[in-house]
């Protein structure tokens, strides 16, 4: 195995998980097969407690994992299958080593940071390294680790000791510190400043790590005397010092780490020359182009509850992208404060309210994605309506899907007090419920999370269409509450049809609106589970119906071209 460690100084926000992802990429091309780890040196033991509000969204993985986002980009760009394992915290290895501190296994020794938080580390990164994530068998040739936080950080010290440990039992064959840093331009001269990339460096030694390449993040191109500077007060040769200039889209930085010969450099480092082929990034190169030279765009309404951050929705933002330029076009999002649309908002703050009535009215489709509390409930219930009486296309996910069924209770079945018990506790007409999987009591194990199978109950649906006549579909779940099985026949009477089911039938998956032309819920978050070349199917559905070029579609692939 080897090791590529990805670190940050400087800032925060750099864009490391790119950075590293982007190397995994490149690493790909030549023929390796690349896993990844992701450390996030909080004390949260996942991120599923974490508000996306502060930190962006909670990504789900297969086996349930509620992780850092970057895992999202990691399976994304290298097109691979993490593990909760693969997103190790503080939290995780604090808790491993106390669990066996209780257990005595430490036989009377007193407990430490070094050596026994430290000895955790690396046996957890050498151990979830050797898991395959891309289907194939063995472990793969090269783990990039990812360490979250800047150079310098207290949290991340017993990290930073863990992994120079490593790098010294591992061989200088086998591990390649890859440091990403800051070249910020300041005053009226516009000089590039190497200082902080100097001081990160120099902590970095201190700490007994020497980074080998340096990744620069600059707003124009290096120029050759900076690359000059740094390499002379880093120690890093002028062919190590790779630069990430802004760049229009992220396709991008693949190709420029590929263009400045980064595999070269890491492959050289490592020893391992003759094991890799030249990078094959054909695709990449074709999907970054076309992205920039898209010209048509489609609107897209979402209306949602965490507008502020737009990390709160990245994978649906990606999953958009994906579905738009597979049909050479470029995703606008709307972002709709769901507050904003409610009756209340028209007096308190009444511009906010027209403009978001405004957008949502002149938008090609509207998205609810997920989310969890009851703040802006109100507002999706008036989007749903809007979208279902004046025939826009809609996809709801997850919480989405609750609002539709709320909403026709209400306006098709007149159950004007119907909602989810999550919330209304005591309504009487509950067509939402919570159905756990496991105990009622323990909060922490009734989220029904990770990769759960859904049964097509008819190939004659949209869905099945878009998913291609699969019997089923395997997609993540992170949710507590679901559709009322009792009520389900009188939805379905007055028109709502649920196509999609788990194995017991009891638990609804999809829903659709057969008299509507593209109106479909979904329990599950197909998000995570988009990738560049291979569009999901809901958010494929979404766009190509408000292109007008659905229909068109189905019949395509049904004629089996
Ligand atoms: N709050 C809803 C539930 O727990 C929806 C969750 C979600 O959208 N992820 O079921």
């Amino acid at each position: 195995m080897k090791y590529v460690l990805v670190t940050g100084g400087v800032v925060s926000g750099l864009g490391k998980g790119v950075t590293a992802s982007s190397i995994g990429v490149v690493l790909k091309a030549c023929g390796l097969r690349v896993t990844s780890i992701k450390i996030d040196p909080y004390l949260n033991t996942d991120a599923g407690t974490m508000s996306p509000f502060e930190h962006g969204e909670v990504f789900v993985l297969d086996d349930g994992g509620e992780v850092d986002l970057d895992l999202g980009n990691y399976e994304r760009f290298l097109d691979v299958t993490l593990t909760r394992d693969n997103n190790i915290t503080t939290g995780k290895i604090y808790q491993s080593v106390l669990e066996k501190e209780r257990r005595g296994d430490y036989l009377g020794k007193t407990v430490q940071v070094v050596p026994h938080i430290t000895d955790a580390i690396k046996n957890w990164i050498e151990s979830v390294s050797a898991i395959p994530v891309d289907g194939k068998e063995g472990p793969a040739d090269f783990c990039v680790i990812e360490l979250g936080g800047t150079v310098g950080d207290i949290e991340s010290m017993p990290f930073i000791e863990a992994l120079r440990q490593l790098s010294f039992s591992v061989g200088q064959d086998n591990f390649c510190l890859i440091h990403v840093s800051l070249i910020p331009v300041l005053g009226v001269v516009g000089e590039q400043k190497t200082k902080p990339t100097q001081h990160s460096v120099r902590e970095l030694r201190a700490l007994g790590l020497t980074p080998h390449l340096l990744a620069c993040r600059s707003a124009q191109p290096l120029l050759e005397n900076t690359k000059e500077k740094l390499s002379q007060f880093c120690h890093v040769p002028a062919g190590n010092i790779l630069n990430i200039h802004d760049v229009p889209n992220i396709w991008h930085v693949p190709l420029l780490l590929q263009n400045q010969n980064a595999h070269y450099a890491i492959l050289k480092q490592l020893n391992c020359l003759n094991t890799a082929t030249a990078p094959d990034l054909q695709e990449w190169t074709k999907r970054a182009e076309t992205y920039d030279n898209l010209t048509n765009s489609v609107r897209i309404a979402m209306v949602g509850k965490y507008i502020g951050l737009t990390d709160s929705y990245l994978s649906v933002v990606k999953a958009l992208l994906h579905a738009c330029i597979s049909c050479s076009l470029k995703p606008s999002v709307d972002w709709i404060a769901a507050s904003d649309l409610e009756d209340e908002s028209s007096k308190l703050t009444p511009e906010a309210h027209a403009a978001a009535w405004e957008t949502l009215k002149t938008a090609a489709c509207v998205l609810v994605p997920g989310g969890f509390g009851d703040r802006g409930i109100k507002g999706m219930i008036l989007a749903a309506k809007y979208a279902r009486e004046n025939r826009v296309p809609y996809l709801g996910i997850c919480l989405g899907m609750q609002i539709s069924v709320i909403e026709f209770a209400r306006s098709v079945l007149c159950l004007s007090k119907a909602n989810s018990t999550e919330f209304d506790e005591s309504t009487p007409d509950p067509v939402v419920i919570f159905m756990p999987e496991g105990s009622r009591t323990h909060m922490g194990s009734t989220m029904r999370l990770g990769s759960r199978r859904t049964f097509f109950q008819t190939p004659d649906c949209i869905t099945s269409k878009l998913y291609h006549h699969s019997e089923y579909v395997d997609e993540r779940h992170r949710h507590r509450y679901e559709v009322n099985p009792d009520v389900v026949d009188k939805l379905e009477e007055a028109g709502l049809k649920f196509v999609g089911k788990d194995d017991s039938g009891k638990r609804m998956e999809i829903l659709e609106l057969p008299s509507h032309p593209f109106y479909v819920g979904v329990q599950f978050h197909p998000e995570f589970k988009s990738r560049p070349g291979r569009p999901s199917a809901p958010f494929l559905g979404l766009i190509l119906a408000a292109t007008g070029q659905l229909e068109a579609y189905i019949n395509k692939y049904q004629n089996g071209s």
